[in-house]
């Protein structure tokens, strides 16, 4: 047996895929061979629930010393699109997988698909059916009450094949004709009740351009993709559990040997506050309710990066959650908190304001620029430090001051002491307000100029410390923050309800007058910085666009949502 286990896999203990997967190998099926694929279909971008299905095709083949293959389910040329294979193709790179070239598309065996379909009429076990869709829907009875035969259903195979290449060539209009399997309509299993193999499509596929007007259904292609290209274990998750005897149906009136793509199926990802499904996100993107498949706040892999989350988050909490065969709905905050453990290894510390008023060190002389030491990373040494420049003139967040503070209120108000991170200690001593609307244009403090990190009165005890950078030696930057896209916990629960009173209306806030440390010029498109006492933050990819800093708060640095949440019920 090959296995190929890192150390810290090793030490897990199997899931019920991998004991299957041992078990084979044990028992020397498929020559030892291990080889799976991840069939998406392009008709939309890859979300977090694709990530699971990935992280187990790619990560079984990378572990059982085998293969994965990447094969585009692209049998519906109506909804598929070149742009989706090509962010498919990026979003799987990103994730740190490689199908090594292995790279197929179910419209590649359309011929030998045709072929099948051809040879099943033959042997009198597909029909050409003249009625349109929804009779057929009809009468395919319920799961306790079998099905009504078609009245086409014992036609010759002569008119059969007759009827079949005309539907090829344009003959007959969409949803005229299909091809159905003659299997058995009392089956208890719906899926066996002669379902249609083939449809009409009079639009030109993103592959086969016009070749084609007759298309195979997607239980017709998937199971016999996976035979022609040798696949062992074949992942898929449970609702196409129903769907495994009709693709063995297939499979054994195909096959001339003894081998068969093994079917396992596993529970799909749910996630709280989040819809996975393909066509509703479409929907959110095309009218507006989000900008674009990768605005941060989507579920897709492209929306999480740009967002802040890394490969490495996504996979520990895929990791985490685990493969059952019990369908379950997971916590949001479990994703949150998995980024939250990897950025604070990665992320440098920097200060940024984002709600600036000034706060003016009166005994701190004019013109004057010191620049004190901040530490990168207390959690990693090996990420050195920066400087950050102090001056008379600082921003500090407006609502770090109070005028009539309630009691235990440990930040700035007047005649109270504070520590200004990295810096002194100052004392309010006064402010200035706004005549007209009362609010607060400047504050005014003494700072103490032996409280400086090395100096004799460093260590003096105070209760707050808040962050804050200098008005001169600062840069304005919008910040982007974000809330759950949804208010509801499970949207995808309730089948009738409007999705548009699901959504959460203020899950944006777009801050446009933020000031940042200096530090941050120049900062690129997906790098990570904890700002201090705020959360993680990314910048945006709009950055490199508009050429002014942007940042995405990824993730705030406590779980304060599940907390409020609690406080409420
Ligand atoms: P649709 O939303 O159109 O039904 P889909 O989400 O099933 O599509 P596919 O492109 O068919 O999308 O999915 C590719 C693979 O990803 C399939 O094997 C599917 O089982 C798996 N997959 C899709 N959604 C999830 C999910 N939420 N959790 C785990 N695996 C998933
Ligand atoms: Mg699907």
């Amino acid at each position: 047996m090959t296995t190929n286990k890192t150390p810290e896999e090793g030490r897990k203990s199997l899931n019920f895929i991998e004991t299957i997967i041992e078990k084979d190998l044990h028992e020397g099926k498929s020559n030892g061979r291990i080889h799976t694929r991840f069939p998406p279909e392009p008709n939309g971008y890859l979300h977090i629930g694709h990530a699971k299905a990935i992280c187990l095709d790619f990560g079984l083949a990378q572990r059982y010393a085998g293969k994965c293959n990447l094969r585009f389910d692209d049998t519906n040329p109506v909804k598929e699109d070149t742009e989706y294979v090509d962010s498919i193709k990026e979003d799987i790179q990103w994730l740190g997988f490689d199908w090594e070239g292995r790279l197929f598309y179910a419209s590649d065996y359309f011929q030998q698909l045709w072929d099948f379909a051809i040879d099943l009429i033959r042997k009198g076990l597909a029909y050409v059916d003249d009625q349109p869709a929804e009779i057929i829907s009809e009468q395919k009875g319920t799961p306790t009450q079998p099905g009504v035969e078609s009245p086409f259903r014992n036609r010759s195979v002569e008119e059969n094949l007759d009827l079949f290449n005309r539907m090829n060539t344009g003959e007959f209009s969409e949803g005229s004709r299909t091809l159905r399997a003659k299997i058995d309509m009392s089956s208890p299993n719906m899926h066996l009740r002669d379902p249609i193999i083939y449809r009409i499509i009079n639009h030109p596929h993103h592959r086969t351009g016009e070749k084609w007007k007759v298309y195979p259904m997607y239980d017709f292609a998937h199971g016999q993709s996976d035979y022609f290209e040798g696949i062992t274990h074949s992942l898929c998750t449970l609702e196409f559990e129903v769907h495994r005897p009709l693709y063995d149906w297939f499979i054994n009136q195909l096959a001339t040997d003894d081998y068969r793509p093994h079917q396992t199926e596993f529970n799909r990802l749910n996630l709280t506050y989040t819809v996975m499904s393909k066509r509703k996100l479409l929907q959110l993107v095309r009218e507006n309710y989000v900008n674009g498949w990768d605005d941060p706040r989507m579920p897709t892999l492209c929306g999480l990066r740009r967002r802040g989350y890394t490969p490495e988050s996504i996979k520990n909490f895929i990791n985490k959650i685990g493969y059952t065969k019990y369908e379950a709905l997971n916590d949001i905050s479990l994703l949150e908190s998995s980024i939250r453990e990897d950025l604070n290894l990665r992320a440098p510390r920097v200060s940024a304001v984002l709600d600036p008023v000034k706060l003016v060190i009166v005994n701190y002389p004019e013109g004057q620029t010191e620049f004190l030491t901040a530490i990168n990373n207390p959690e990693d040494e090996s990420m050195g430090t920066h400087e950050i420049a102090f001056t008379r003139e600082l921003f500090i967040e407006r609502e770090d001051f109070m005028e009539n503070p309630p009691k235990k209120f440990f930040r700035l108000s007047p005649g109270q002491e504070v520590r200004l991170k990295n810096a002194y200690i100052v004392r309010c001593t006064d402010v200035k307000k706004n005549e007209t609307t009362g609010e607060i244009e400047e504050i005014y403090c003494e700072y103490d100029s032996q409280t400086r990190s090395g100096m004799p009165e460093a260590n003096r005890k105070v209760k707050g410390t808040l962050h804050w950078v200098s008005v001169t030696h600062s840069l304005e930057a919008e910040v982007r923050l974000y809330d759950r896209l949804y208010s509801v916990e499970n949207p995808g629960e309730d089948r009738d309800a409007d999705f548009r009173t699901q959504l959460n209306p203020t899950s944006q806030h777009i801050l446009k007058n933020c000031r940042v440390e200096q530090h941050l010029a120049g900062a690129q498109p997906f790098e990570h910085f904890q700002f201090q006492r705020l959360g993680y933050f990314t910048v945006d990819t709009d950055t490199e666009k508009e050429k002014r800093l942007i940042f995405n708060r990824t993730v705030s640095l406590k779980d304060s949502w599940s907390k409020e949440q609690a406080k409420k019920q």
